[in-house]
């Protein structure tokens, strides 16, 4: 049979491997496996949330409230902007598969950093799109502004902080930057990782309600699957001029969310004190982290972010060492796809944390 030929070379998207599949695997008891591989919250969400998604649980008979007005009050608060600036997803990669649809076709060319958020490339090969990459591996402006000047790119990606490398772009630069660019190119700014990096550094800080009042051409993404420990909830948002939303709604399927998702982020968005709890705790968490590659030798990215991102030695071999931590339990990335000798490690309990050093400390000796 034959496909779409845009398929043909797009390497499908590997998640962190999930536990029910290192269990049968591996044999290992589930209460023995570690996951710390999709940046998901450790301490899952506000309790907060259980209670009041157990309650709506004899609801599922009906479809969803398709307005969303519930939480599309609550992050129109959170963010003191308008609903026409709101768009939400089943997660901000459905956001970016919409924004893709929306603006890109086969004579598209797409801009984005070296190592960054494999979601970009996949959805633009969906449309037929080119990607063009800078070369630093941070997000260096400057090469995007000079790539950006030769190429012309119809959306420019910008992750900050960024996945999976964890370094955040000043806010102050990136509005400097958007301010240079061209009314026809629309920029995204990814936040999946906004909270902690403006917990960490208020310079890192954007904000969506700045962004859409300067400029017409961005869309700033959010997403509950990080610090709201909602990743199983699968709900993101979109933050832009109200004549991109309007367009990312033509290509939005009815119910996208479901009503479990809809309460729980809604929820979830009230309990501001127990995110600002996890964050704070990522962060003491994440000095463990940095004293253990000091002691290991090798080199840890500056994380505005709930992961870090370990660079290993010459001698040492990010997949066999991902491997090895799998075969005991320990789920983590191996970013060899993505041409670095590295694994990402989401911070996590305490615990959890542990039990990384142990079993790490033991395999690179
Ligand atoms: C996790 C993540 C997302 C989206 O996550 P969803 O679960 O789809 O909301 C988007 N961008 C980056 C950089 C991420 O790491």
């Amino acid at each position: 049979m034959k496909f779409n030929k845009k398929l043909e070379n797009i390497k499908t998207y590997e998640a962190g491997k999930p536990i029910e599949l290192v269990v049968r695997e591996f044999g290992i008891e589930p209460k023995d496996i570690v996951k710390l591989a999709s940046n998901e919250n450790p301490h899952g969400c506000s309790p907060k949330v259980q209670n009041a998604v157990g309650k709506i649980v004899a609801n599922m008979a009906l479809y969803p409230d398709d307005s969303m007005m519930k939480l599309k009050e609550g992050l129109c608060k959170r963010f003191e902007i308008a609903e026409k600036n709101l768009v939400i997803g089943s997660g901000s990669d459905q956001v970016i598969e919409f924004l893709m649809h929306a603006k890109a076709d086969e004579n598209s060319k797409i801009l984005i950093n070296s190592v960054t958020f494999a979601m970009y490339e996949i959805y633009a090969k969906h449309v037929g799109a080119e990607i063009i990459r800078t070369q630093s591996q941070e997000h260096n402006l400057e090469e995007f502004y000079e790539l950006y000047k030769q190429e012309n790119p119809d959306i420019i990606f910008l992750c900050t902080p960024n996945n999976p490398t964890g370094d955040a772009i000043d806010a102050e630069a990136l509005m400097a930057f958007i301010q240079k660019i061209d009314e026809d190119t629309l920029v995204v700014v990814d936040g999946a990782y906004m909270e902690y990096g403006a917990f960490k550094d208020a310079k890192k800080k954007v904000t969506p309600k700045e962004l859409i009042e300067k400029f017409s051409n961005v869309i700033y993404l959010g997403t509950f699957s990080k610090a709201y420990g909602l990743g199983g909830m699968r709900t993101g948002y979109g933050i832009a001029d109200a004549k991109i939303i309007k367009e990312l709604y033509k290509l939005r399927p009815p119910f996208n969310i479901t009503t479990l998702s809809l309460e729980a982020a809604s929820v979830a968005l009230e309990d501001e004190e127990f995110v600002k709890y996890c964050i704070a705790d990522c962060f003491e968490q994440m000095k463990r982290y940095e004293d253990f590659a000091k002691e290991q030798k090798i080199d840890i990215i500056e994380s505005y972010t709930n992961f870090v991102t370990l660079c290993l030695n010459e001698n040492q071999n990010s997949k066999d060492l991902a491997d090895a931590l799998l075969r005991r339990g320990m789920i983590v990335r191996d970013l060899s796809g993505y041409g670095l000798n590295a694994i990402r490690v989401t911070v996590g309990t305490l615990k959890q944390n542990d039990r990384f050093f142990v079993l790490a400390s033991e395999l690179m000796k």
